[in-house]
């Protein structure tokens, strides 16, 4: 085991680790300021020896009340927007000074899920990291929790941190917490509960048991991360869970040792614009195919045509993100629209040849590209 994990990890050269509220702060909410230098010093040593690190920090929000005195975090949305704005340049100064011991710079990037959910805003956001790589400067991502209305949030840094890393192209990410990794029954339950090291599929049971466990399991909760882990396996990202309270935590886990729960990724990476429609972008409608051109999609890497349309849910523009449904009603393909649900609705069960004559205009015959599509696996 150890050696296939370092064959796995010797690869290793863009890395975004994670680290969350539970791991910078002590249960009384103030900095928990040996661990955060200790973390930061790894951060640095890594990036001395060559790789490229980014860190996804929380902790605006806790930071920010315990700046204000609050003895907890308060529950209406402006009050955590305000701490997090007071918090976020509280971390941000902590971070600045830790790193620049070590002579390195820092970057702030605060992100919203809207950034994820637009192409051009997506595209913006890779080409910003990636300059700031080039530039041998470490960025410290957040969500933007100040101007994130609750619609619009992902409200955890697992999600964003897994979704940063397919942003990225990164080839790992590591996310720090207060548990030592994903157990098969919740350890302070059952004393038998037996620590995975290496988890090559997310199974229902495990799903449904980090639900039960919620937030009293681990800080974020192990439904987060296990959402993180199922966008990282998928997209070619190799991912660990480990315990930030373990000494040289990530340099142990680059070396190989046998450190938290390794997620297996799927051997093939997945392209940046397939990874846009997996999992950047919201959906804004749906399609239901017959069994057909559900094959056709799923099975022969085909376009969508008219012909095969049986129904259409939502609203949605031309060049919007659908998600297409087999008879049945699962979820097999995502991708970009070339017409619009009311055109869709005219057209749908027709010949491709037929379009231009319901609609007076024909610029496509495909209703969704197979460029512009991504199958679910
Ligand atoms: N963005 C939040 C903060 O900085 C943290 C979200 C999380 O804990 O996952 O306070």
């Amino acid at each position: 085991m150890g050696v296939n994990r370092r064959k796995r990890l010797e690869t290793v050269q863009r890395l975004v680790v994670k680290v969350g509220t539970s791991t910078l702060t002590y249960s009384n909410g103030k900095l928990n300021l040996y661990r955060i230098e200790r973390l930061v010093r790894e951060m640095a040593d890594l990036h001395n020896r060559g790789m490229e690190v980014i860190l996804v920090s929380s902790g605006a929000i806790g930071v920010g009340a315990n700046r204000m005195g609050l003895k907890k975090i308060p529950t209406t949305i402006p009050e955590k927007q305000a701490l997090a704005a007071i918090g976020q340049g509280a971390l941000m100064q902590l971070y600045e000074k830790l790193f620049s011991e070590y002579n390195l710079t820092v970057a702030q990037v605060l992100l919203t899920r809207g950034d994820f959910d637009e192409r051009i805003r997506y595209l913006n956001a890779t080409n910003a990291l990636l300059s700031l790589l080039k530039m041998e400067v470490i960025p410290i991502i957040n969500e933007n929790d100040t101007v994130a209305v609750e619609e619009i949030r992902f409200g955890d840094n697992d999600t964003l941190s897994a979704l940063v890393a397919g942003l990225v192209d990164a080839d790992m990410l590591i996310i720090l917490s207060d548990v030592d990794g994903l157990y098969d029954a919740d350890p302070r339950s059952s004393e038998n509960a037996r620590l995975l090291s290496r988890v090559e599929e997310i199974t229902p049971e495990m799903e449904a048991s980090s639900h039960n466990r919620g937030s009293s399991f681990a800080s974020g909760g192990m439904y987060t991360k296990l959402k993180a882990a199922r966008i990282c396996m998928a997209s070619g990202i190799t991912m660990i869970i480990a315990n930030s309270a373990e000494d040289n935590v990530i340099r142990r886990i680059i070396a190989g040792e046998e450190v938290g729960t390794l997620f297996v990724p799927r051997g093939v990476k997945m392209h940046a614009r397939e990874k846009w429609l997996a999992f950047g972008t919201l959906v804004q409608g749906y399609i239901e195919v017959d069994e057909g051109a559900a094959t056709a999609l799923t099975k022969k890497g085909r376009s969508l045509l008219a012909s095969g349309i049986t129904g259409i849910a939502g609203e949605f523009e031309r060049g919007s993100v659908v998600g297409v449904k087999s008879p049945k009603g699962q979820e097999i393909a995502r991708g970009i629209v070339h017409y619009s649900a009311g055109e869709i609705r005219l057209i749908a069960g027709r010949k491709s040849s037929e379009i231009e004559h319901i609609l007076g205009e024909k610029d496509y015959d495909e209703v969704i590209h197979r460029n512009n599509l991504w199958v679910v696996r």
